[in-house]
């Protein structure tokens, strides 16, 4: 057995958390492309956007420049209910695998959303309302992104309508519970009160819906305000990354106090936002020499980065969002229904798309029955019941740690733990 000298729980103190938000698009050499307008094909400029989002949203898309960006001082107090997250020590994982190699996690799942969401839900929110926006918009697939919004939209106090995926209401309404808890409107889509809903209705009779329908229509919503409201997005765009690149930045933090610093940095990718997230600093690192290993893991049933194609492709079904420069499985690609449903997703951030096809990054793509395997044992080790999304994330960490049990090598293993699944019991009992 090894001696446990790090504690299996590490927090760091309020005053080591950081302040700013660390944008990687300034220490990449090549950025990712901008977004363009579908029918002119030119870059799309900040009045381009205007009419979807929020303007400090905006200008921090289109900014490739500014290194660390500050969080709002609302923002901070916000995050000070639920954060630091903790950077753990799997022992109990490394002593069941038998494995030289350390295991970190950082554990996004401590707080009701259940995952890593909370963290741009916030800024996001918070933005709203500074600009007097009443309420936004948007979709929510398995439904951790509509809940982050939901509490985030209760505490900076503005209206919140949801769009949700018509299976996943259904399969999940105690997700819909909580939201409407948190005074949220939920309208399963696709639905009957967007023009493109209808459309979708009357071509699809029938369809349990998906994300890039519920994407439609939320922006269709926000657009038709009159400017009352904006749409908002939990992943893939540049600033929900930049929100998220405070995982990364606690890890690495709380790495140093611990004197350790990963040889491999793994994450689940479905827009690329957790992974994004914790890759943020370590991608900087790496760019300036130092040898780090940055591992994507999506399902086998939805690989945009294993099988897709790296192209400008809208980010709905409708067609009605700008073109994104991304590695894509097509706009129409209605995944199977399956276990992780926040990995559902056709396109991936244009970051990691640009990161991935400069070879900064790898990626694998790991199957339902592994995902969950790898889920059971976590969660018999190390007490915490994993979202199948991070069971992904999990899964690679265990092909890790198996390979340094061959080669003897006691390598330092970091994964993002991006929430828990007690809504996903579902999937659980069919994959016992
Ligand atoms: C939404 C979600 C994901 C996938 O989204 P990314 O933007 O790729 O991070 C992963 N894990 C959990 C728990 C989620 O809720």
């Amino acid at each position: 057995m090894k001696t446990r000298t790090v504690p299996s729980r590490l927090y760091l103190t309020e005053k080591q958390m950081p302040e700013k938000w660390m944008n990687v698009r300034a220490v990449m050499k090549n950025k990712p492309a901008p977004m363009i307008h579908p029918g002119t094909r030119e870059p799309l400029d900040f009045s381009g956007i205007e009419p979807v989002f929020c303007q400090e949203v905006i200008r921090q898309e289109l900014d490739n420049d500014t290194l660390y960006v500050p969080i709002p001082s609302e923002v901070l107090r916000y995050y000070r209910m639920f954060r630091p997250s903790p950077l753990c020590r799997a022992y109990e994982l490394e002593e069941a695998l038998g494995t030289p190699a350390k295991i970190y996690y950082k554990f996004e799942g401590n707080n009701t959303s259940g995952s890593h969401k909370l963290n741009s839900a916030a800024p996001q929110a918070y933005y709203a309302k500074q600009q007097g926006l009443s309420g936004i918009t948007t979709e929510t697939g398995a439904g951790q992104w509509g809940t982050a919004l939901s509490m985030a939209c209760a505490h900076f106090k503005l209206d919140l309508t949801v769009f949700m995926v018509k299976v996943s209401a259904e399969q999940k309404p105690y997700r819909k519970a909580v939201m409407e808890t948190y005074g949220a409107t939920v309208i399963p889509s696709p639905s009957a009160t967007t023009d493109i809903g209808k459309k979708i209705l009357s071509d699809h009779p029938g369809t349990g819906g998906s994300l890039g329908c519920a994407i439609s229509e939320a922006v269709e919503v926000a657009i038709k305000s009159g400017g009352a409201m904006r749409y908002t997005l939990g992943s893939v765009l540049n600033h929900v990354l930049l929100h998220q690149s405070v995982i990364g930045l606690e890890s690495k933090a709380a790495m140093e106090a611990l004197g350790e610093y990963p040889d491999v940095v793994i994450g689940c990718a479905g827009g690329g936002s957790n992974l994004g997230g914790i890759i943020a600093p370590f991608v900087a690192d790496k760019l300036s020499g130092k040898n780090v290993r940055l591992l994507a893991v999506e399902p086998a049933s939805c690989p945009s980065l294993t099988k897709g194609k790296f192209e400008y492709d809208f980010g709905d079904t409708g067609c009605i969002t700008p073109m994104i420069k991304m590695y894509t499985l097509g706009y129409d690609f209605i995944p199977p229904p399956d276990h992780a449903g926040g990995l559902r997703y056709h396109g991936m951030s244009p970051i990691i798309s640009k990161l991935y096809e400069d070879k900064l990054m790898d990626a694998i793509a790991v199957t339902e029955k592994e995902v969950f395997d790898a889920a059971k044992l976590f969660a018999k080790c190390e007490t915490i019941l994993p979202a199948p999304e991070s069971a992904h994330a999990i899964r690679a960490a265990i092909f890790e740690a198996e390979k340094c049990k061959v080669t003897g090598e006691a390598k330092t293993i970091l994964f993002g733990l991006s929430g828990t699944g007690y809504f996903d019991l579902a999937a659980y009992t069919k994959n016992a």
